[in-house]
């Protein structure tokens, strides 16, 4: 019988105290055991920066990649072997930074795996920089002066790259976080869980008594969760395109939602095919046998050969 402890390693664990890395290291292995995931049927990608040290401290396969190339090493990962559990683990500037790329495209072939982004509007492993996240105008204690270019909306642009599972959360809430993750990881296709995190030692705006409103007037939390406000954001019928739209456009004007209010939850979720169903759908030697289980010593090849004559 598996137990919590079996997720965790004994990997010196170096994030500055209070960092809510902890709140995303816990989520994950605490989803990953209520979900009863073998961890041996589980593989974690990373990029670099602070979050890339995750996969040494979750107790399953780990690749802690380069930066902002996590996503295609797990998708051929995932392709190689359909039967994994795939989850990628990043930074703001690890993956919609350099990895800009890799995320839209990622999400536009709707593959099977989780991405999961400590969303911290700082580069903290190098000392604070402006992350793509910061807002334009902003000013943390690392920065010389204000962020000149605007921040980016990773919620609307997942949604406009083709996720079909489209998520925020906060790191100091597990319960919720890990309430998010455990429906991305059982959600067939793309699933992106942006989550906002402290960074205590850089990021001296969006802090802990930021989130919390403790400095607004009205001293009430800024983060208020989708689902108690009646909110839906899952397409009933994938074959109506009007109400994808629909639900695309309202989880992007709700994705704005910056202040005083942040909305936190579930913005968009639509069941399209898979990039491994369509390959499958072509291939279906791809779905009967995984890749890793198909015998590449004794292939005939000659229909290739004749083919090309
Ligand atoms: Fe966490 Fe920031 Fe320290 Fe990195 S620099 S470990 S994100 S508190
Ligand atoms: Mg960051």
């Amino acid at each position: 019988m598996l137990e919590l402890k079996d997720y965790r390693t004994k990997v010196h664990n170096d994030w500055c105290p209070g960092c809510g890395d902890f709140g995303i290291l816990n989520a994950i292995q605490m989803a990953l055991f209520e979900m009863k995931l073998e961890p041996h049927d589980v593989a974690i990608f990373s990029g670099i920066g602070c979050s890339g040290k995750t996969p040494h401290f979750v107790n399953t396969y780990g690749f802690h990649t380069l930066h902002g190339r996590s996503l295609p090493i797990a998708t051929g990962a995932k392709l190689a072997n359909t039967a994994l559990t795939v989850i990628a683990v990043g930074g703001d500037g690890d993956g919609y930074g350099i990895g800009a790329g890799h995320f839209v495209n990622t999400g536009r072939r709707n593959l099977d795996f989780t991405y999961v982004v400590h969303d911290n509007q700082v580069y903290g492993l190098t000392k604070g920089q402006a992350a793509p996240t910061l807002p334009k105008g902003e000013k943390t204690k690392s920065m010389s002066a204000p962020a000149i270019v605007q921040g980016i909306n990773p919620i609307a642009l997942a949604i406009t790259a083709g996720y079909t599972f489209v998520a925020r959360s906060y790191a100091l809430d597990v319960r919720h976080l890990k309430e998010i993750l455990k429906a991305a990881v059982l959600h067939k296709g793309s699933a992106l869980v942006d989550v906002l995190q402290t960074c205590p030692t850089y990021n001296d705006i969006n802090t802990k008594e930021w989130y919390a409103g403790t400095e607004l007037p009205s001293k009430t939390p800024r983060l208020y969760k989708l689902e108690e406000t009646g909110y839906d954001g899952v397409v009933k019928n994938a074959q109506d395109m009007n109400e994808i739209n629909e639900k695309k456009g309202q989880a992007i004007i709700k994705s704005f939602e910056w202040g005083e209010k942040i909305p936190i939850g579930l913005f968009y979720r639509n069941q399209e095919p898979t990039f491994e169903e369509m390959i499958a759908s072509r291939m279906p030697v791809f779905k009967e046998v995984p890749l890793t289980k198909q015998d590449l010593f004794h292939r005939d090849i000659s229909p290739i050969f004749e083919s090309l004559t």
